[in-house]
């Protein structure tokens, strides 16, 4: 039977929901606070020097995940892409993640593979059981490749000490004793032909699917008895009656010039004293394009206040105590399901969400052909 779904949020997780249940021939409501649809991941171009620019900073597709990635090529043309990421520390710079190349580089070395395990493996710490980001750095690098490569750059993008933060969140980044220097260990990579913003418009675009973009879902405004899909933060859904989950937000400095500023997309600043992350140059997120402008942006990170777009979500001890509590109230909710990276407070790359979605909506589509509710 057809019914009409509610999706808060027009980002990837929203628009992939809403797809599904469309092709499955249900009606769907997006609505989405901002004035554009993809979320976080939004792309448009430039207009002073054509260049399409990562709007919340750098997004890089890439999975493990063959289903998603097929998915994601039903609604774009994506073209290979490699990322690679370098970093900036004392004044040189080496290739990141801590690869053969940068170990051999900041030790003045030339060590094989198997001599650098050993050479690595003699500075590492002991630690039994790393329990938060320092800890874990310890146990797999050592001090010296800690202190100059992680242990900058996290206190300035978690505005914390990397002694209370998750060891997770440093797992994120492989460790190669090989001159293997792609930032990813997936095997399927790209970047879409036209940015973000069209793949997942292409999404949206069903005859199935209504969006409201600018406008912002009261949970209250939805009939009682239909299904939500919310993407939205979770506190936000209950009005922050519990607290306030803790993000990190950025702020970019954009630069305007010409020519090639520092010759790769992502460049990492890993000193404390360099008051920015990284910097990305766009164009080199699309290297089958020429421009000779170009657009750089200074990224820089803070703790998210009232109206700034969260993007981190910080999950330290507080506020995973609040979290529970936001899940318990979540799970006694019957009709509504909290998707992606907000709803669910997770620090959630873009596939993941994809592939989150696309259960989310074949759970819902299984319990409604078995007459149930969610
Ligand atoms: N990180 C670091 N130095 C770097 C790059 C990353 O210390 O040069 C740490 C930092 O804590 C960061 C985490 O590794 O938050 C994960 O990095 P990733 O590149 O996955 O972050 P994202 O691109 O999602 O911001």
């Amino acid at each position: 039977m057809t019914e009409t779904v509610f999706v808060a949020g027009a980002g990837l997780s929203g628009a992939v929901i809403a797809r599904e249940l469309a092709e499955a021939g249900h009606r769907v409501e997006v609505y989405e606070a901002r004035d554009h649809v993809a979320g976080n991941c939004y792309t448009a171009r430039d207009e002073e020097t054509g260049v399409m620019l990562h709007h919340y900073g750098p997004h890089i597709f890439h999975t493990g995940d063959t289903q998603v990635w097929d998915y994601v090529n039903r609604f774009t043309r994506f073209h290979s892409y490699r990322h690679r990421v370098w970093t900036t520390v004392g004044g040189k710079v080496y290739p990141m993640p801590v690869t053969l190349a940068t170990i051999n580089q900041f030790f003045g070395q030339a060590l094989t593979p198997a001599q650098a395990r050993a050479f690595v493996a003699d500075r590492a710490v002991s630690i039994p059981e790393p329990a938060n980001f320092e800890e874990q750095a310890l146990a797999m690098i050592g001090r010296e490749l800690y202190e100059a490569f992680f242990r900058g750059y996290t206190e300035k993008q978690w505005g914390r000490s990397p002694r209370d933060l998750p060891a997770s969140i440093l797992k994120r980044l492989p460790l190669r004793f090989s001159y293997e220097d792609s930032y990813f260990n997936h095997p399927f990579q790209g970047m879409p032909e036209d940015g973000y913003t069209p793949m997942v418009a292409a999404m949206l675009d069903h005859p199935g699917i209504t969006v409201h973009l600018s406008t912002p879902l009261d949970p209250a405004q939805v009939p009682s008895g239909a299904q939500l899909f919310w993407s939205g933060p979770l506190d936000a859904y209950f009005g922050m009656k519990l607290g306030r989950l803790g993000y990190r937000t950025l702020d970019f400095e954009h630069l305007r010039g010409q020519g090639d500023f520092q010759g790769c997309p992502v460049m990492n600043y890993g000193d404390v004293d360099t008051p920015w992350t990284r910097i990305t140059e766009h164009k080199h997120f699309a290297p089958w394009e020429s421009h000779e402008a170009t657009l750089v942006s200074r990224e820089y990170s803070r703790l998210a206040a009232d109206g700034d777009t969260p993007y981190y979500p910080i999950r330290l001890v507080d506020e995973k105590a609040l979290l529970s509590d936001y899940v318990r109230a979540a799970e006694a909710l019957s009709g509504v399901t909290f998707v992606g990276r907000l709803g669910t407070y997770r620090y959630l790359d873009m596939d993941v969400c994809i592939r989150e979605a696309l259960d989310a909506a074949a759970a819902f589509l299984e319990a409604r052909e078995k007459g149930g509710s969610m």
